[in-house]
């Protein structure tokens, strides 16, 4: 499986969204799954009806996989961003609107809790 352009670090940026189509620096359609709640992180269509947040706009880029490339945290020969990783450890940051690497990075301190 080859990965798309847009998911690889240096590649074109994608004109529009892989999802519902709007080009780069417009807000996606309500239903587009690839939209970000500005307010969590999370999937736009999951966010609660009344979140106050703004609207998501199409960058040319996968949301998050910027911050996968600056904090090292890519998989396989591609170098392509684990943005599971993002999701499960990174802290969402809804002033500046992107992810913030944890101040440490000890996965075993969960299993400690037990
Ligand atoms: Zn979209
Ligand atoms: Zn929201």
């Amino acid at each position: 499986m080859t990965a798309p352009l847009w998911l690889r670090p240096r590649g074109p940026l994608q004109p529009s969204c892989p999802r519902c189509h709007v080009k780069i620096g417009h807000v996606h359609h309500e239903w587009c799954s690839v939209a970000r709640c500005l307010a969590t992180g999370g999937q736009r269509t999951g966010h609660d009806e009344a979140c106050p947040c703004t609207e998501d706009i199409w960058s040319g880029r996968w949301p998050g996989a910027a911050e996968c490339f600056e904090f090292g945290w890519t998989y396989g020969d591609d170098g392509l961003p684990d943005l599971n990783r993002l999701m499960a450890t990174a802290t969402w940051d809804p002033v500046a609107h992107r992810w913030i690497q944890p101040l440490h990075q000890n996965t075993t301190v969960e299993e400690e809790s037990r």
